[in-house]
């Protein structure tokens, strides 16, 4: 299964997911419940931001019910939506991502994130 064209809490709301150029990977929009993915994503990134902009969504709703504030830190969402997509991919409760895809996406990132962190530290050391 790919990724849905809308999210719904009820049988009377339904909220559009659209996937499209954007500068970020992904937005929720607070106002109209739309959630944009970036198109260019391969397919384990695209469930990664999905579920990284319904924990968003899942936000606001709580904020609107008035049971929190704000927002939680988008260190806390960014980092808890890859773990939780695995857990629930393990569990076979989120279909249209295998974990053997989700877990090569993952190890690419965080290649990426490693290397990006080591060229900084090289700049530093250089600069320094
Ligand atoms: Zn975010």
């Amino acid at each position: 299964m790919a990724i849905p064209s809308s999210i719904s809490l009820s049988e009377r709301q339904s909220f559009p997911v659209v996937q499209k150029s954007l500068e970020h990977l992904g937005h929720f929009d607070r106002n109209t419940g739309e959630i944009a993915i970036r198109k260019d994503q391969p397919e384990a990134g695209k469930h990664v931001i999905l579920l990284h902009e319904l924990l968003h969504f899942t936000a606001e709703v709580l904020i609107q019910g008035r049971v929190i504030k704000r927002q939680p830190d988008e260190a806390f969402i960014a980092n808890a939506a890859p773990v939780l997509l695995l857990m629930l991919v393990r569990a076979g409760l989120w279909t249209g991502v295998s974990y053997r895809q989700l877990k090569a996406f993952m190890q690419k990132q965080s290649v990426a994130a490693a290397r990006a962190k080591k060229r900084g530290k090289g700049n530093k050391k250089k600069g320094s």
